[in-house]
Order: C-alpha cells, then sequence, then structure tokens
C-alpha cells in the first residue's frame, strides 16, 4: 500500500517508544529502571478517584459538549484567575483529550502551507512533527550553546516573511530551564513588532524548585492575549497522564476553529476524565505541592549523582521532571566492544547492559544529548545512578 509523503516522513513519538519498550521488558521480568517517559510515578490524587467515581454512579457516560464539559472550563477559568490573575471565560477554553491532541488542533488552525515556526532545539520530540504533519516549517533557534536559554538577537534572525508564530515552552521538556520575565517580555515584543501568534506550553508550570518562578507570558504582557494560546493540563500538575484531559486558553476565535477541528477529529474529552479533573482542579491543591517538594528532592538527588560522573556535564534544571544530559565526550568509545557513535546507540547499550530506560536527544533536536526524567522514586533513582555510572565507567576509549 502507498503511504503518503506526509505519513512517510512522519517519526514516531521517541519518548513513548521508548516508554513501551521499557514496560514490555519489565512486563518480561527485567529489571528495568525507567528514566523515560515524562510521567509522574504518583497515583492521581484521592480527589480525582472520587470525582471519577461519582461520575460514573451519575452515569455520565455520554458524549459532553465537544468542548468540553461547562463546570471544567469554568474551574479552568478560576484556575487561571486564580493562579495568575488572568481573566478567560468559558468560551476561551477548549478541553481536549490531553495537551497533545490541543497543539496539534492549534497548528491545524494557525499554519498554512509553508509558514514558519520558530522552534527553540532542544524541543519535545511532538512539536516538530506536529508542525509538519500541519503543512508548516519549523525553524530551529539552537540554544544548547546558552545554557538552554535563547537569545533574542538568535530569534530575529530566524525570522523570514513566513514566519507565522513563536512556540514556547517553559518549564522546558527537556531541559527543565525556565524563561524569565525579561526574555518572555522580549519574545512577545518580537511577537508583537513582527504580527506572529505565540504557543504558550505551560504544562509544566506548577512544578518549579528553589528561587526560580514560572512566568506565564499573558500575565508579563497583557497586550499579547491576542496573539497567544495557552496550553495546559491536568497529565503532569495531577499525575494524571492515563486520564488524557488537557485546555487550551486563547482568543474566542482560534478557539472556536480549534473545537471545530477537535470535533472532527477526537470529539470530547473523556467524560468521566473531565469530572475527574474538575476534582483535581477544586481540591487537589495540597498533593500537588507534596508531589512537587518530592520532585524537588528527586532532583537533587539525581542532580547530586550525576555531578560525580565521568565524561557528561548538564545545566542545572529548575522546573519540569528532566535533567538534560551532554553525552558527547562518551560518543566514539566504546562498550562491550560495540561503537557508541550516537546518542542512539548510546542509549540501546545502557538499556540492554544495565536495564536504564533513557531518551536520546537526537529526537529533541539535540543529538549527543540524554534526557533522563526522575519522575520516579528516590530508590529507583539511586539505582539507576548506580548503574549508569557502572555503564560510564566501562566504557572503553
Ligand atoms: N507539552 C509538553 C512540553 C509535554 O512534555 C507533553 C507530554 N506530556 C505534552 C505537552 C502533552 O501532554 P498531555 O498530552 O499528556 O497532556
Ligand atoms: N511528554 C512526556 C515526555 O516527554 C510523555 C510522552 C509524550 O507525550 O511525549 O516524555
Amino acid at each position: 500500500m502507498r503511504l503518503s509523503a506526509r505519513a512517510t516522513a512522519l517519526e514516531p513519538s521517541a519518548t513513548m517508544a521508548v516508554a513501551t519498550k521499557a514496560k514490555e521488558l519489565k512486563r518480561s521480568g527485567k529489571p528495568v529502571i525507567s528514566f523515560g517517559a515524562g510521567e509522574p510515578d504518583f497515583t492521581s490524587p484521592p480527589a480525582v478517584m472520587e470525582a471519577a467515581k461519582a461520575a460514573m454512579d451519575r452515569k455520565e457516560t455520554h458524549y459532553t459538549p465537544g468542548a468540553g464539559i461547562p463546570e471544567l472550563r469554568e474551574e479552568v477559568c478560576r484556575y487561571y484567575r486564580e493562579r495568575f490573575g488572568l481573566t478567560y471565560e468559558p468560551a476561551q477554553v477548549l478541553i481536549g483529550a490531553g495537551a497533545k491532541p490541543l497543539v496539534y488542533e492549534a497548528f491545524a488552525c494557525l499554519l498554512d502551507p509553508g509558514d514558519e515556526v520558530v522552534v527553540f532545539a532542544p524541543a519535545w520530540v511532538s512539536y516538530v512533527e506536529q508542525i509538519r504533519l500541519c503543512g508548516g516549517r519549523e525553524v530551529v533557534v539552537d540554544t544548547a550553546e546558552t545554557d538552554f536559554i535563547p537569545r533574542l538577537e538568535d530569534v530575529r534572525k530566524a525570522l523570514s516573511p513566513r514566519t507565522a508564530g513563536l512556540l514556547i515552552n517553559t518549564p522546558c521538556n527537556p531541559t527543565g530551564v525556565l524563561y524569565d520575565a525579561d526574555l518572555l517580555r522580549g519574545l512577545a515584543r518580537i511577537a508583537e513588532e513582527r504580527d506572529l501568534w505565540i504557543l504558550f506550553d505551560e504544562i509544566y508550570e506548577r512544578f518549579t524548585y528553589g528561587e526560580a518562578r514560572h512566568e506565564n507570558i499573558v500575565a508579563l504582557v497583557p497586550e499579547a492575549a491576542d496573539r497567544t494560546l495557552l496550553v495546559n493540563g491536568v497529565s503532569k500538575t495531577f499525575a494524571m497522564t492515563g486520564w488524557r484531559v488537557g485546555y487550551a486558553l486563547g482568543p474566542k476565535t482560534l478557539l472556536a476553529k480549534m473545537g471545530a477541528v477537535q470535533g472532527h477529529f477526537t470529539s470530547n474529552a473523556c467524560s468521566i476524565s473531565q469530572w475527574a479533573s474538575v476534582g483535581a482542579l477544586k481540591e487537589a491543591d495540597d498533593d500537588v505541592e507534596a508531589m512537587r517538594r518530592a520532585f524537588r528532592k528527586r532532583r537533587d538527588l539525581m542532580v547530586e549523582r550525576l555531578s560525580a560522573m565521568p565524561y557528561i556535564h548538564f545545566v542545572q534544571p529548575q522546573g519540569a521532571f528532566y535533567v538534560f544530559v551532554d553525552i558527547r565526550a562518551c560518543l566514539g568509545t566504546s562498550y562491550r566492544g560495540k561503537l557508541l557513535d550516537s546518542d542512539l546507540a548510546f542509549c540501546n547499550s545502557l538499556l540492554d547492559a544495565e536495564y536504564v530506560a533513557t531518551v536520546p536527544g537526537s529526537p529533541f533536536l539535540a543529538p549527543g544529548h540524554l534526557r533522563l526524567s526522575y519522575a520516579n522514586s528516590a530508590e529507583e533513582i539511586d539505582e539507576g545512578m548506580k548503574r549508569l555510572y557502572r555503564f560510564l565507567n566501562n566504557l572503553e576509549a
């Protein structure tokens, strides 16, 4: 069967692939430690379970309005008002089956063939594939040499008459860096000067550690509201990855069109999951804070261990739950006679030899790197770090 050029060019999600492989190995009895997919190991908070059970008891088993149940859209508005001082009305909120389809729907509504999107690399694996699926083209601004913080002059250099928008993700997956207020103001200024839209993915906003603060670009620059789509969801904040609920907030006309795309695509997000998300937003704030504290401890543990390892370098992460490690000094070495000539070869050898799952940097547009998620227990981090250390010490020059 002949596949379309678009499908042929598509790469599967490396984060999902590594998660699947690690789960399969575990099921076959292997002692796998997964630093792979970015997924909290916590169970969803009790308020989520209770809200879901209550929804089942009420027999909330039908289609819901395509854009989401009014109760959840109102709850999202309340959350944004209280957390960021922003006023959105329910008609400016779209509930999706995760943030991932919402990002796709946004590109579907914002890109004409050949339109360009400025993407900061390293970048989450799905952005570029989705941009391409929607007929757009990514223009990559590399931040690897500037501690993963983009420079405004580099952004300006990347602009062309075809530039349609800027894609911003803070706290950043995979680097864990946060963009500060000055940088976000600068990016908003460029968007204003060049009449660009901004897709602002803040799905890790609740997970920041130490001094660093998460800044919302619309709270900083209210005039940017008309050109900005905010993307968020319950997956990370409330440890609800499997429930599949995300939300997008922005200008009404864009949200209405995204809702129309969704109406031909997934229809509404799962009815029970939407009610579970109402429970999360209403009652699970203390659970989120407890998870944040746990992530901070785990980050400190992982960072401390990594700091003592040979070959590798990294930028101290301030948010999300990832450390993005530079393994370029390992490339060209061998492990048990096998040449490690790429980040992918490194990841495969590490998984085969030590059963430690990680994600290679290449699908994040950062070859020669490795992403480690610390969203797992301190015991697992401790054991996984011992294995990584052993692996590195057994590399042959
Ligand atoms: N944005 C970023 C930066 C992510 O890492 C992810 C992965 N969870 C998503 C969006 C999508 O999350 P979900 O579809 O689970 O809401
Ligand atoms: N976003 C998470 C990650 O980067 C989960 C997998 C995915 O959706 O890509 O690992």
